[in-house]
């Protein structure tokens, strides 16, 4: 059983691949009562498309994604919590893929060969492609977060085609705030920041210092980790908000209750002076100039930012306005230093300073 894929081709060049076939665990996946207390064979083929030429060249483990540690993290999808389609445990499976350093874009595979069919059959088998760019809008969808997305056509949103789907015709200035309070939160704040800067079509050019706030509204819940980054980018508004889409689902972001804690939010603060509102994005972010939270990172990335629209002004006129008090400073420069060293490796990169290329 070979799982022959299609190259995955990220600026004009073709990425590697690296595959695990046949991983087999007994899970408890399925809507049927029997599949849930037996539980039955489930089989993952992965592939995963990275570039591994800087592995190839020095040789070493750290600087490709490790294939004991991918078959790891399928397998604990599979014998994890059980979900009642397919589908969704391929998504958690891409997800975990995806969240390997390196890693561009996945194919997976979950076989299912005992299902319980009134027929006889060979094999039971959905395949999925995700990447960053486009694994996302999808994987909310079928994984049913509380995003306003429903199985029932009628129900989805119009298909919007406005003028947030027009490319720049040269890379534009972007800013988006990062944020979150569950979990390692510098850690997936640090992770974002790459997984942004892996998405062909954006290049993060500088970070903010990381902040502290206290959340606004909402349920109590732990203080907020911050940050900004400001990016090139040559992708259209509304592709931009699908990229942090798809790094705010690999990191297991859920839309459940209305600023409420959460592992990641990315927000587009601004891209080059564009404004316009449709029912999926509003430009510039119709809070940002008013939450201090956002202000100060934005105001320390680049102190001449700018908001365009009625409510905008120059970052510095606009930091007058709210309670800087409200925000503390954590780490400047932020990433830097080494990182906390990932499971199951030796290797503790270092990031030093805000290039990510
Ligand atoms: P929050 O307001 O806490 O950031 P979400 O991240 O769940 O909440 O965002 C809710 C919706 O806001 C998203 O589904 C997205 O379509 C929409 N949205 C509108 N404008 C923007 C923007 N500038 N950046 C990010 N999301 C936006
Ligand atoms: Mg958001």
């Amino acid at each position: 059983m070979t799982l022959s894929v299609g190259a995955y081709v990220k600026g004009g060049v073709e990425l590697d691949q690296i595959a695990v076939e046949g991983i087999r665990v007994t899970g408890y996946h399925g809507v049927l009562a029997t599949e849930r207390e037996s539980g039955q064979l489930f089989i993952a083929d992965i592939v995963a498309h990275v570039s591994t030429q800087a592995a190839a060249t020095t040789d070493q483990l750290a600087r490709t994604v490790n294939y004991s540690d991918l078959a790891d993290a399928v397998a604990e999808v599979l014998a994890g919590d059980p979900s009642d389609l397919l589908e969704t445990v391929a998504e958690h499976c891409a997800r975990a893929v995806l969240e390997f350093e390196g890693v561009e874009c996945v194919d997976v595979a979950i076989h299912k060969p005992q299902a319980p069919l009134h027929v006889e059959f060979a094999d039971v088998i959905v395949r999925i492609r995700r990447d960053l760019r486009s694994g996302t809008l999808w994987a909310d969808k079928r994984i049913g977060s509380s995003a306003g997305m429903s199985d029932d056509p009628l129900e989805q949103p119009a298909i919007f085609r406005d003028a947030f789907d027009e490319r720049p015709f040269q890379p534009v200035t972007a800013w988006i705030a990062l944020g979150g309070n569950l979990g390692e939160v510098e850690r997936t704040l640090r992770a974002a920041v790459r997984e942004l800067d892996r998405v062909s079509g954006i290049h993060v050019v500088a970070t903010s210092a990381l902040v502290k706030s206290a959340p606004v509204g909402g349920p109590e819940q732990p203080d907020y980790l911050n940050a900004v980054v400001q990016i090139e980018t040559a992708l259209a508004p509304r592709e931009l908000l699908a990229a942090c889409q798809g790094v705010e689902v690999v990191h297991g972001r859920e839309r459940s209750v209305v600023n409420g804690p959460r592992t990641l939010d990315l927000d587009i603060i601004s891209i080059a002076g564009v404004t316009g509102e449709s029912a999926d994005l509003v430009l510039p972010h119709p809070r940002a100039h008013e939450r201090a939270f956002v202000l100060v990172p934005l105001g320390d990335v680049d102190a001449d930012a700018v908001l365009p629209g009625a409510n905008g002004g120059a970052v510095s006129d606009l930091l007058a306005r709210v309670d800087v008090e409200s925000v503390s400073v954590v780490a400047k420069p932020w990433p830097s230093g080494a990182e906390p060293t990932p499971l199951g490796t030796d290797a503790v990169p270092v990031v030093d300073g805000p290039d990510f290329t």
